[in-house]
């Protein structure tokens, strides 16, 4: 079987019926996110199942015209460059399978809003705003599931693996079959081998480095004992056993813990003990704020104080 060609779309094989894809040029930096295509396969799956996928309306219309009818979709936390453009793979039929408790937030922004506690920080209407340019527009209906359960569509097994280090709804998705396991958002952005990304996310209250840290373990031992494949949302298809992906996100949180550390030191903390989060957020460690104003420095402001504050919590400087 030959690819087909779309523009803005790379389609990669995983397996013989299985694709990755990604979206070449997202319009905004949270409006999509790579997902996997499982195809129709004898015995297995009469329909297409869609794992994941967060496009844009007119290649999710795309991919219905080559590959339809698609019978489910599973989407793995609410971040908004997972959920955005779920309501269109709705309107073309599927069945949206999204985990508690953010389920909730596909159906409303507002509860996106409240879940992830950007009501402490921020009017709703900043929220809006970032909801409207990342294209979000709210589903129907969900059935949701718990992290950790395991979704049978039709002979097509698919078992949610909880990684809530990153939001406590995020799962990772392991089909046992096929060998794969796509690993969702837990750091591994290299779009290329050897390419730098953000690494691991964890701005927001709920997330997690402890937890995290036993999320890679996980991973890494499901990808090691059970697969031959691992795939995630913003990065290339790995082979086993390349724990490349798993160095990587390992590396990445140490070196955020240094960068905090060294912020903590510059501002010499025996002259100066009360060290503020404002003091650091001024720092711009993780983010170029000071290039930001309006909405979304507001939104990077309240991620980086998430980031920073569960650093300083292992902090040796501050202790
Ligand atoms: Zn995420």
């Amino acid at each position: 079987m030959s690819l087909p060609k779309i523009d803005n779309l790379e389609l990669r094989k995983v397996t013989e019926d299985i694709l990755l894809v990604h979206q070449i040029k997202p319009p905004y930096y949270f409006s999509c996110c790579d997902g996997l295509i499982i195809l129709p396969k004898k015995g297995r799956n009469s329909k297409t199942i869609i794992l994941d996928l967060n496009i844009e309306p007119d290649l999710i219309d795309q991919i219905d015209y080559l590959y339809g009818p698609i019978s489910n979709y599973v989407c793995t936390h609410a971040h908004m460059d997972h959920m955005a453009h779920i309501h269109k793979w709705e309107s073309l039929g599927a069945v949206i399978h999204a985990p508690i408790p953010e389920h909730t937030y596909l159906l409303d922004l507002y509860n996106f809003y409240e879940g992830f506690g950007f009501n402490k920080a921020m009017d709703f209407s900043v929220v809006k705003k970032f909801g409207e340019l990342n294209g979000y527009q709210k589903c129907d209906n969900i059935s949701p599931f718990n992290p950790g359960d395991i979704l049978e569509f039709e002979n097509s097994i698919i078992e949610t693996i909880p990684f809530l280090g990153h939001s406590k709804a995020h799962i990772g998705l392991f089909l046992p079959k096929e060998r794969i396991i796509h690993i969702s958002c837990l750091g591994f952005d290299q779009r290329k081998p050897g390419q730098d990304g953000f690494g691991p996310w964890y701005g927001f209250d709920e997330c997690s480095i402890d937890q995290y840290l036993k999320d890679i373990d996980l991973a890494e031992s499901i990808f090691l004992e059970k697969t031959d494949f691992l795939t995630s949302s913003h990065s290339y298809i790995v082979k086993s056993p390349d724990i490349i992906p798993f160095t990587y996100i390992r590396e990445k949180i140490a070196k955020n813990q240094t960068m905090v550390d060294q912020a903590i030191m510059s501002l010499n903390p025996s002259n100066k003990p009360e060290i503020t989060i404002h003091d650091l957020l001024e720092l711009d460690i993780f983010f170029p704020k000071s290039k930001m104003k309006g909405f979304m420095l507001e939104i990077y402001n309240y991620w980086e104080s998430g980031i920073i504050s569960k650093h300083i919590e292992r902090s040796e400087y501050l202790k």
